[in-house]
C-alpha cells in the first residue's frame, strides 16, 4: 500500500529493505501478484505487496512498528520512511460463504499462496534482490501469449468469488488480454449471478475499468459475456447499435463521463441516474454529474437553436458545460462546433456577470417582499445578460416597471 504522494522509488526501496529483513530472518519471500504482473508487462506498478511464509506474530518479531490491517487474513502493514507496505502470510484460502470474502483462512506454502489467487498473471512471484520471477501458476507464458486464465478450475473459482468475473474482465480490457476460453465461458454462464456482490464492490470495479485507456474494449468485454445485465442493470436496448459514442470519447475523460456516453450507445440512458444511482453506489457528485450530463447533452441537442440569449448564456455558464459538449460531440461534431463558436461571442458580453440588482435593492425602492421578487429578479438578470439593461438605474427602471400591477385590459369595462 502506498501513501499518496510518495514517490515510487522510495516505495520500492523500502519494499526491498522490509523484504531483505524478512529474509535475512530466515523467511522466505517475495514481491507478488499486481507489482510483478505490472513490471513484465512493461509498466511501473503503483504498490507492491509482499507474500512471506512468516506468520503476522513473526512479521512482528521482525518489525515491532507492523500493524494488523486483515490480521484475520494474515495481512500486516509494515511502516518504513514515510510510506507502508503491506506483508502477507502465505495462506490457503477456503470456505467462501457468501460468493465473495473467505470465511477463514490458513497459513500455508508459497505454491499454496500462488494457487488462491485468481487469474495465471497475477499469481506470480518475484524474488526481490535480483528480480527473478517464481512462476507457479503459468503466469508467465499467459503473459506472454496474452491471455487472461483463471488459476484453477474457472468454474469453482467464480463460483467462490463472483467478483473475480468482473476483476477478470477489468484486467483483460486493461492490459489487452484474450480472455481464455474455458475462462470466459464460465463468466458467461453464471453473469447473472453477480448476486452476492454487493453493489458497491460492482460499482467500484466498473469505475476502475471506465477510468482506464482499456475502456472501450471493458465495455465490449462487459457486454459479450453478458456481465452488462447485471452490472448496469438493464440490458442494451435492441434498437442500440455500436459503442460510437463511447469509442469517440476523449481518452482524459472522468470515468463517469464515459458511462454517459455507454448508456446514451446501450439506448438505455433514459432512466440511467435513478438504476445506477443505487445500481453501482454513486456519490451524491456522482450522481448530480450524471444528471447533469445527460440533461445538458440533450438541451444542447434539442434546444440550443431555439434558445435566446439569456438562456444560452444561463446554460453555457453552468459547471458541466464544457464535459457535456465532449459528450455531444461524439455524436454531432458539427452542432458542438457552431454551439462553441457562438459561446465564443457570447463570452465576449460575460456569461455570467454579477447582477445589477438583488433583493436588498428592490426592498431599498420600496417593493415589498413577495412571490413576485424572484420572478423579478429573474427577468431583470436576463435583460442584463442580453444587454437591454446596462446600468443599475436601467435596471431599476425595469424592476419597478415589471412590479407594476398589470394594467386591466382596455375594452373590459
Ligand atoms: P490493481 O492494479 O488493480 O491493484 P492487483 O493485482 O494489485 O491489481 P489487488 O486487488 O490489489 O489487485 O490484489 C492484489 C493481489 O491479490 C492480486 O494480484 C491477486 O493475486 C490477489 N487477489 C486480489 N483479489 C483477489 C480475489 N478476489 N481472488 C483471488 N485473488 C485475489
Ligand atoms: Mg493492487
Amino acid at each position: 500500500m502506498t501513501a499518496p504522494g510518495i514517490d515510487f522509488k522510495e516505495v520500492r526501496s523500502a519494499a526491498l529493505r522490509i523484504a531483505g529483513s524478512l529474509i535475512e530472518a530466515g523467511h522466505e519471500t517475495y514481491f507478488a501478484g499486481g507489482c510483478v504482473r505490472d513490471r513484465l508487462f512493461g509498466l511501473s506498478p503503483t504498490d507492491i505487496d509482499i507474500a512471506t511464509a512468516a506468520t503476522p506474530d513473526l512479521v512482528r518479531e521482525v518489525f515491532p512498528r507492523a500493524k494488523g490491517v486483515g490480521a484475520s487474513f494474515g495481512v500486516m502493514l509494515v511502516p518504513s520512511d514515510g510510506c507502508s507496505i503491506e506483508v502477507a502470510t502465505f495462506r490457503s484460502d477456503f470456505a467462501y460463504e457468501d460468493g465473495r470474502r473467505p470465511g477463514r483462512v490458513r497459513y500455508g506454502t508459497a505454491e499454496e499462496d500462488a494457487q488462491r489467487r485468481d487469474f495465471t498473471i497475477n499469481g506470480l512471484f518475484e524474488v526481490p534482490s535480483d528480480g527473478r520471477i517464481v512462476d507457479l501458476v503459468g503466469g508467465r507464458a499467459d503473459i506472454d501469449a496474452r491471455v487472461l486464465r483463471a488459476i484453477g478450475d474457472p468454474e469453482a473459482r467464480f463460483e467462490e468469488d463472483r467478483l473475480r468475473m468482473l476483476r477478470g474482465v477489468r484486467f483483460a480490457a486493461r492490459f489487452d488480454l484474450a480472455i481464455e476460453p474455458a475462462t470466459e465461458a464460465a463468466i458467461s454462464v453464471r453473469a447473472d449471478r453477480l448476486g452476492g456482490v454487493s453493489r458497491e464492490r460492482v460499482g467500484q470495479e466498473l469505475r476502475r475499468m471506465l477510468a482506464d485507456r482499456g475502456r472501450v474494449r471493458a465495455a465490449a468485454m462487459v457486454e459479450s459475456t453478458t456481465l452488462d445485465r447485471t452490472v448496469l442493470g438493464v440490458p442494451r436496448s435492441s434498437e442500440a447499435s455500436g459503442r460510437f459514442r463511447l469509442e469517440a470519447m476523449p481518452g482524459s475523460a472522468p470515468w463517469i463521463d464515459a458511462l454517459a456516453a455507454w448508456e446514451l450507445d446501450r439506448g438505455t440512458a433514459g432512466d440511467a441516474v435513478e438504476r445506477l444511482t443505487p445500481g453501482l453506489v454513486l456519490s451524491n457528485e456522482e450522481t448530480a454529474t450524471l444528471r447533469a450530463l445527460l440533461e445538458t447533452r440533450r438541451r444542447l441537442q434539442e434546444a440550443w437553436e431555439t434558445l435566446g440569449v439569456a438562456a444560452r448564456k444561463r446554460l453555457a455558464a453552468t459547471p458541466l458545460f464544457a464535459r457535456s459538449c465532449d459528450l455531444l460531440a461524439t455524436e454531432a461534431p458539427d452542432l458542438v462546433a457552431e454551439i462553441q463558436r457562438d459561446t465564443a461571442v457570447l463570452r465576449s458580453t460575460g456569461l455570467a456577470p454579477t447582477p445589477l440588482l438583488t433583493g436588498e435593492d428592490l426592498k431599498e425602492i420600496g417593493m415589498e417582499a413577495g412571490p413576485a421578487f424572484g420572478r423579478i429578479l429573474t427577468e431583470v438578470y436576463d435583460a442584463q445578460l442580453e444587454g437591454r439593461v446596462r446600468g443599475r438605474e436601467d435596471a431599476i427602471l425595469l424592476a419597478r416597471e415589471l412590479g407594476e400591477p398589470p394594467a386591466s385590459p382596455g375594452g373590459d369595462a
